[in-house]
């Protein structure tokens, strides 16, 4: 069957025509094609929603399609598909009835979830985690993303926004944009990369002084005490890293992962479908989550 999945972010709408041969088999997913067009997120909502649509009509196939789904940034109601919450990042979006709307502009069902829950079921389902059961995965990009996929079920309960990014790993550390100290998220993420380390991550990573190599352990090491918390508290079988820092995996990689084994047995693996987990993961949902309402 022919289906379309689509990932809304602040600043580009990824989006791609999928072709599912069975929707169980995690195999059967191709992405026939890919586009990404810009948000346009500063012209408010109504913009944002017609650039969904067009990022969805633009195929010329959606009579033929049979399923829509989209994942979005935003805190999205698992059962309504309602936005309960949007930063500016997509003004106007906060209270806006996703999957309705879009339900009534295109004619048929969509299902809406947030973006670092398709992404996460789109590794752990159909990328790096296909073969493993509960999935931890943490996203290093702006913040740390880290959401926990249980025992392999698409539902409300078993979809977790663990919050890890927010564990305190040093009392009165660095600031963190949350108002509090020492979080995870201001040694672990891109961000923090840049502003300690250096602004290209690609010279950081190649770096040889003495004060780059010193955030790079750091950080090798501050990740591996995240993820022993994860394992702690959540026993996932298998942990994903994604992110924009994975691009430049093959600098850092194997490093990290002499610090990583020496403290942790829990595998753990790169993201493997990059800027595409997220239209992947939302339409796997769709043909298989539970959702009572959308
Ligand atoms: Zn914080």
């Amino acid at each position: 069957m022919l289906t379309i999945g689509v990932d809304v972010g602040g600043t580009s709408i990824k989006s791609a025509l999928i072709e599912v041969g069975n929707p169980k088999n995690v195999d059967s997913y191709e992405i026939l094609k890919f586009f990404s067009l810009p948000t346009e997120a500063l012209k408010g909502r109504d913009a944002i929603v017609d650039n969904i649509v067009r990022s969805i009509t633009q195929f010329g196939c959606l009579d033929e399609c049979e399923a829509v789904s989209v994942a979005s940034a935003g805190t999205i109601d698992w059962d309504s598909g309602k936005v309960t919450f949007a930063t500016q990042a997509l003004p106007g979006f906060t209270g806006l009835e996703l999957s309705k709307t879009l339900s009534e502009k295109l004619g048929r069902r969509v299902v809406a979830i947030n973006d670092a829950v398709g992404a996460l079921i789109g590794e752990g389902m159909l990328g790096a985690g296909k073969k493993y059961g509960s999935v931890m995965m943490f996203t290093l990009g702006t913040g740390l993303g880290a959401s926990f996929l249980k025992d392999k079920k698409l539902d409300a309960q078993s979809v977790v926004d663990t919050r890890l990014g927010h564990l305190c790993l040093y009392e009165n550390g660095r600031d963190c944009l949350c108002g509090k100290k020492g979080c995870a998220e201001a040694y672990v993420s891109a961000t923090a990369l840049k502003k300690y380390g250096n602004e290209n991550l690609y010279h950081l990573f190649k770096a040889t002084d003495a004060v780059q190599r010193k955030v790079m352990t750091d950080f090798y090491k501050n990740l591996t005490k995240v993820a022993l918390k994860s394992v702690e508290l959540y026993k996932p079988d298998l942990i994903i890293v994604g992110g924009g820092v994975i691009e430049l995996a093959e600098y850092w990689w194997q490093s990290f992962l002499k610090e990583y084994k020496s403290n942790c047995n829990t595998p753990i693996a790169c993201a493997s479908l990059g800027n595409k987990a997220g239209v992947l993961g939302s339409v796997y949902a769709m043909l298989n989550g539970t959702f009572n309402q959308q």
